[in-house]
């Protein structure tokens, strides 16, 4: 397995990013970070404060009063494609970094890196296509709408893939004419400040993107109550999305909220099932399973259970596992705390007798101090188990069997989550009745999509969020609609 390359950060991460300048955080403080796939410190982040936010918070306002407000969509959308095409100018630079700094395979991270320049791209070019209607109204009038930005911005990000989320977030933003604050996680963001970087020496006016890193009960809490702020977007848990959704209510300003899932892939015997087992295991250890849309539940019908099982393990047994630039099949987990919370799920497994189908290994040479935990596929779990309800957010995936469409319904949508679902079968009329009666807010008939999908429109029902990013959707989430009525008689 070859070593970790030594590697410095080119650039000094110690800084946050407002109103087009670097600067310290108002009190000094910096905040450690460091690399999963070692446990050595990696760098130093600023640990931004409520003053902090204020000063974003304020920057956004000016750049919405000055030249950011000024542009036209089509200028707007210009900027955004140049963004896109400098970011792949960086791929390798960017890939490394979101390797070292979230424990994610270099190939994932360089798939990371494309799929940003993607949302660049493809926000640029919708920016001047969104448009208001004209109404039908009363004799003498005309009526018409308006799709206007909201205004500032927050966004709150987490530390599993910070390209995609910023991508999808504040590219969606900024094409609708929005300012944006940035709240990066305090585990790992310094691919966000590197795109703030690329973003001003292309051209973003100041004050457009502004990015605030430190710590979630601080600046991300003074992010999510300022009365500055007109829309809020979270992803990350349940429990810090309920947090945002009460300080948002404060200030009586939409969110929206992506909070992960429990999501099923479904397996019908008349599947074709070579085409299916490459995606029931990668969908389950991509990103170490941190993956809000993971497929940690397998759902197999009777018939082909074991052979499902059966070669699914044989697949986790082959998985590498090592350091994230020694380029594997997975790396570490992002943290130790990460870790600890995916080994008391191993334990709980254990301790309550489930069957263990299939182990991989955590490679030889993985260095110690490194966040590893072994990719586990849990064997015939019973339905209402915590291991088949709880996100785990490790690479931990459970078998369920099942007996008819009606008996895999009524799993896949017994949980408190609706995120995700992929169903496997050949029978067309079953996977228009399985697409229809799935409980959330994405069905992948055939194929798999985690995490995937620029132009899809993504999010979640119940515990899973509620609003839409991605694809055109976002651009409505990220504007406001005025109406306009005019008596001309
Ligand atoms: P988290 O939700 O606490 O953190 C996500 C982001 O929210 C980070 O930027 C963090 O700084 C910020 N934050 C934390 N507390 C805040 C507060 N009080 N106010 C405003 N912002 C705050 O997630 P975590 O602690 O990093 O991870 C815990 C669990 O969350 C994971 O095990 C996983 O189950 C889930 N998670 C889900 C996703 C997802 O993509 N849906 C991403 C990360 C974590």
């Amino acid at each position: 397995m070859p070593s970790l390359t030594p590697f410095t950060v080119p650039f000094d991460t110690r800084q946050v990013f407002i109103g087009g300048v670097w600067r310290s955080a108002t009190n000094g403080a910096t905040l450690a970070l460091d690399n999963p796939s070692d446990g050595t410190p990696l760098a130093r982040i600023a640990r931004g404060t409520s003053a902090d936010i204020d000063a974003a918070v304020a920057a956004a306002q000016a750049a919405l009063e000055g030249d950011w407000g000024r542009m036209t969509a089509a200028e707007r959308g210009r900027v955004l494609g140049a963004i896109g095409r400098k970011v792949l100018e960086h791929v390798e630079l960017l890939a490394q970094l979101e390797a070292l700094d979230v424990g994610k395979p270099l190939k994932q991270g360089r798939a990371d890196v494309i799929a940003l320049a993607r949302y660049l791209e493809f926000y640029g070019g919708a920016a001047d296509k969104v448009h208001g209607e004209t109404l039908p109204f009363q004799n003498g009038y005309t009526a018409l709408t308006l799709r206007e930005p909201h205004g500032v911005t927050g966004h709150i990000v987490p530390w599993n893939y910070p390209m995609q989320i910023v991508g999808r977030s504040v590219g969606a933003a900024l094409a609708m004419g929005n300012a944006c604050v940035l709240k990066p996680a305090e585990e790992a963001c310094l691919t966000v400040l590197m795109f703030a970087r690329i973003a001003a020496e292309v051209g973003l006016p100041a004050g457009a993107l502004n990015v605030v890193t430190g710590l979630g009960e601080e600046a991300g809490a003074a992010l999510s109550a300022h009365p500055g702020i007109q829309h809020i977007s979270f992803t990350g848990s349940v429990a810090t999305g309920a947090l945002i959704q009460a300080a948002a209510a404060k200030n009586a300003v939409p969110i929206t909220l992506e909070l992960g899932g429990k999501s099923p892939q479904i397996v019908f015997a008349d599947a074709d099932l070579d085409t299916a087992l490459p995606s029931l295991v990668n969908a389950g250890i991509q990103n170490a399973g941190q993956t809000c849309s993971a497929a940690s539940r397998i759902l197999v019908e009777r018939a082909v259970f074991t052979q499902v099982r059966e070669r699914m393990a044989e697949r986790y047994r082959a998985l590498r596992v090592g350091p994230a630039m020694a380029d594997l099949d997975m790396g570490p987990v992002i943290s130790a705390r990460q870790q600890g919370m995916v080994e008391h799920f191993l334990a709980l497994g254990r301790d309550s007798g489930l069957a263990i189908a299939a182990q991989a290994e955590i490679g030889t040479d993985a260095p110690r101090g490194g966040h590893y935990v072994r990719p586990t596929l849990f064997d015939d779990v019973p339905a209402d188990h915590p291991l088949a309800q709880q996100e785990i957010f490790g690479p931990v995936q459970v078998l369920i069997a099942f007996d008819g469409e009606a008996e895999a319904l009524h799993i896949a949508n017994g949980t408190a989550f609706g995120l995700v679902a992929g169903v496997w079968t050949r029978d067309g009329g079953r996977q228009m009745r399985m697409a229809r009666a799935l409980k959330c807010g994405q069905v992948f008939i055939n194929n798999y999509g985690a995490g995937g999908g620029v132009e899809l429109p993504f999010g979640g029902v119940k515990h899973s969020g509620h609003g839409r990013e991605k694809g055109f959707e976002a651009l409505y989430g990220f504007s406001t609609l005025k109406t306009i009525a005019i008596h001309h008689g």
